[in-house]
């Protein structure tokens, strides 16, 4: 019995730990878990003298799209554009759901901001190719657009996540400034 009662524990223990770490609307890190992560990699790429690059991305017009198909039809495009966000990543590259439709990828290994940018923008021309069919219907819902900015550590005056993070933050409010759907790089 009380081997019993352990285990179940140790169960919801693991199960809350997952909780934790996975935002269950897209199945992306939770912002607590990616920053862990990004943390732990901004810490090796010191030791090593290598570098980390972060993207923060925001669909745009994404209020549109709840404001036509509903909230919940909404939560199944966030889950399609996070399944394609991995898979145009590598494996080690974290992915996370940052707040409603925003999302924030942390990328370690990346020789330049010209290479990361390039990463950005494959990811940008991904995403109109999501396309989301709605139950019971003949519609589908596809060409939403994205919009890109990113950070590459180190760099002058980037030395923590929260530096990256404001550097990728100012580079994205640029990218929407311009007119959406583009990728901007933070400035030197
Ligand atoms: P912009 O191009 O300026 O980013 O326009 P936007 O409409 O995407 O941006 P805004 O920040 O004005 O609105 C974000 C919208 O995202 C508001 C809300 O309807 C939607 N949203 C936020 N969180 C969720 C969520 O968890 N599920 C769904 N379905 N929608 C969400
Ligand atoms: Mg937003
Ligand atoms: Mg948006």
């Amino acid at each position: 019995m009380i081997a019993l009662v352990a285990l179940h524990r140790g169960l919801l223990l693991t199960q809350f730990q997952r909780d934790a770490r996975t935002d269950v609307t897209t199945g992306l890190a939770t912002k607590r878990w990616w920053r862990t992560v990004a943390e732990r990699y901004l810490e090796r790429a010191r030791a090593n003298q290598d570098s980390v690059g972060v993207l923060l991305l925001d669909l745009d017009h994404f209020k549109a799209i709840n404001d036509t198909y509903g909230h919940p039809t909404g939560d199944l495009v966030l889950r399609e554009i996070a399944l394609s966000l991995r898979d145009e990543v590598r494996e080690q590259d974290v992915c996370g759901r940052w707040g409603g439709e925003e999302f924030a990828i942390a990328l370690p290994d990346i020789p330049s901001a010209e290479h990361l940018g390039h990463i950005a923008d494959r990811i940008r021309r991904r995403i109109p190719q999501v396309i989301v069919t709605l139950p019971g219907q003949d519609s589908v819902i596809s060409d939403l657009t994205v919009s890109i900015g990113c950070a590459l550590y180190p760099a002058e005056h980037l030395t923590s996540v929260d530096d990256v993070l404001v550097a990728a933050d100012a580079a994205l409010y640029r990218a929407k400034q311009a007119g959406r759907n583009r990728v901007e790089l933070a400035s030197a």
